[in-house]
């Protein structure tokens, strides 16, 4: 059992880890993008495994990416770990925060600015129209919006990038209508690539179980050509 100060620490302790970063470069969702992610995360769709299935796949299309541009230039991969075409999924079960890397792509500050959040595709209305008929949320990705399923089981998400034109910088958002990028100074450099950093909210807290990880990991990676490495912390 918890006691009263003990709760109201850990609500302050998860407080904090939802603000943006101060120093941020702050950004408003276009609204519709806004509005799918208003429903995404206030909804009980019960199917919320299939995130993990939009993410490896976007870390896949990444790694696709950069590998037909190095058939025509093969410095673009540089060299060492930054050359290895895979995807590393890591869990840490204490923080409870799952992050998804690849080294793919990536994206420079504008396409961050552009793909995740600025810039309305098609499918978003289409989507919304779809989600208002109640149609199945499982279709997320047919319709080009696959990311914002991450909000599923995040109420916060860091995307860390860093593209071959551009320094790295970090994507932030609480789906609240604003998102915000800044210039990575305090995280590992990534060389190359995306890692996805997803805070698991408390309803989504199977996601941070090692063997329930595993059995989707296994699942979704059936039709993806890169290896998938799965870590998990010790309890
Ligand atoms: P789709 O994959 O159908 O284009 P998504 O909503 O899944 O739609 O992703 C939106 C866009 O964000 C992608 O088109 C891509 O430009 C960018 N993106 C998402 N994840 C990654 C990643 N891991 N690496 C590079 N770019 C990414
Ligand atoms: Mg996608």
């Amino acid at each position: 059992s918890t006691t009263d100060s003990e709760v109201v620490k850990r609500e302050s302790e998860s407080m904090t880890s939802k603000n943006l970063r101060s120093n941020a470069e702050k950004f408003e969702f276009q609204a519709e993008v806004s509005r799918l992610m208003d429903i995404i995360i206030h909804s009980l769709y019960s199917n919320k495994d299939i995130f993990l299935r939009e993410l490896i796949s976007n870390a896949s299309d990444a790694l696709d990416k950069i590998r037909f541009l190095s058939l025509t230039d093969s410095s673009v991969l540089g060299e060492g770990d930054d050359a290895k075409l895979d995807i590393h999924i890591k869990l840490d079960k204490e923080k409870k925060v799952l992050t998804i890397r690849d080294r793919g792509i990536g994206m420079t500050k504008n396409d961050l600015i552009k793909n995740l959040g600025t810039i309305a595709k098609s499918g978003t209305s289409a989507f919304l129209e779809q989600m208002q008929k109640g149609g199945d949320l499982n279709l997320i990705g047919q319709f080009g919006v696959g990311f914002y399923s991450v909000y599923l089981v995040a109420d916060h998400v860091e995307v860390i990038s860093k593209h071959n034109d551009d320094v790295q910088h970090i994507w932030e958002s609480n789906a609240d209508g604003n998102f915000a990028v800044t210039e990575d100074t305090e995280n590992e450099p990534l060389g190359r690539g995306t890692e996805i950093r997803i805070y698991l909210k408390s309803d989504a807290a199977e996601y941070a179980q090692e063997d329930k990880l595993r059995e989707l990991v296994k699942k979704y990676s059936e039709f993806i050509s890169f290896p998938i490495y799965l870590w998990a912390s010790k309890e």
